[in-house]
């Protein structure tokens, strides 16, 4: 099911949508819904496994310029906002990004925003509920944001932070879509378009990452992402030999522990 677009809004009739294939939770259409009341969306779930792709897709479908921010431990409201620079003998405003989002009817994206310092996520307070307002203090200016503007963010539950998460007050101002890793069958389609290896050597990287997946369970091992599947698939692509591929790929990012590595690279000799 899709929904037609905003009046006035679409791709550009040769812009290509980026790739992205539907995992079967009906993640566009309730994206779509979402939008269209300009309601902020949070996008929940472990890294590589497709939020900002689908991020893209969406803004493309909707005719929305995207702005991302990948927010860290010194991300603050002031690199967000915008700050004056000095040019010469002027001092100059200019906007951050979220600022510059809100002015021109982008679609916000900040990723990972649990990442960012606590004055960030007041600050995000006033643009996610009815106000909508983006308070500019710096520059004397209160922002009411395009109407066209939407907040998205991710963030990844799994990632240890200590007590850090986010607080009940800023998780209800979003809607939430949970995503993970995609269905094997689709996955594989995922792997061999993304990568260019053929479908059955997708499917044998994607069976291998669901095994080591299983143990990730018992807290043993860290995960395996799609996008380490689409890199292992590359390597394939590009001539090299598919164990080599997997283990550089996908099993020496997971851990530093040596035994670990040697128990999982057995395994992949074992299976692919
Ligand atoms: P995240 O933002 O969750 O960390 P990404 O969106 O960067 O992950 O996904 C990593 C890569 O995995 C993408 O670049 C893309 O190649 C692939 N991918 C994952 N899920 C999908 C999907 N549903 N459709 C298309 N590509 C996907």
């Amino acid at each position: 099911m899709s929904l037609p677009l905003p009046e006035g809004q679409g791709q550009g009739v040769n812009e290509p949508l980026p790739y992205y294939l539907e995992t079967g939770n009906h993640e566009g259409v309730i994206f779509e819904h979402a939008y269209r009341k300009r309601l902020p969306v949070m996008l929940k779930g472990p890294t590589g496994c497709g939020k900002t792709r689908f991020v893209e897709a969406m803004a493309a479908r909707l005719g929305r310029p995207l702005v991302t921010v990948s927010c860290h431990d010194d991300t603050s409201a002031t690199d967000l906002i915008g700050r004056y620079l000095v040019r010469g003998a002027d001092t100059v405003w200019q906007d951050g990004p979220v600022t510059r989002a809100a002015r021109q009817g982008a679609i916000l994206y900040l990723d990972e925003v649990a990442e960012a310092r606590e004055d960030v996520i007041v600050v995000l307070h006033s643009l996610s509920d009815h106000r909508r307002q983006l308070f500019v203090d710096r520059h004397d200016e209160t922002l009411v944001a395009h109407s066209a503007f939407q907040l998205v963010a991710s963030f990844n539950p799994g990632y240890q932070r200590g007590f850090k998460e986010l607080k009940p007050s800023t998780r209800q101002r979003f809607v939430f879509l949970s995503f993970n890793y995609p269905p094997s069958d689709i996955e594989t389609e995922i792997v061999a378009h993304e990568s260019g290896v053929d479908v059955k050597i997708a499917k044998r990287l994607v069976s291998l990452a669901v095994k080591i997946r299983a143990l990730e369970d018992t807290g043993a091992v860290d995960t395996v992402s799609t996008r380490s599947l689409v890199a292992a698939g590359m390597l394939i692509s590009e001539g090299l030999e598919a164990r080599s591929a997997f283990k550089a790929a996908v099993i020496e990012p997971l851990s530093d522990e040596s035994t670990l590595s040697a128990a999982l690279g057995d395994l992949v000799d074992l299976t692919l």
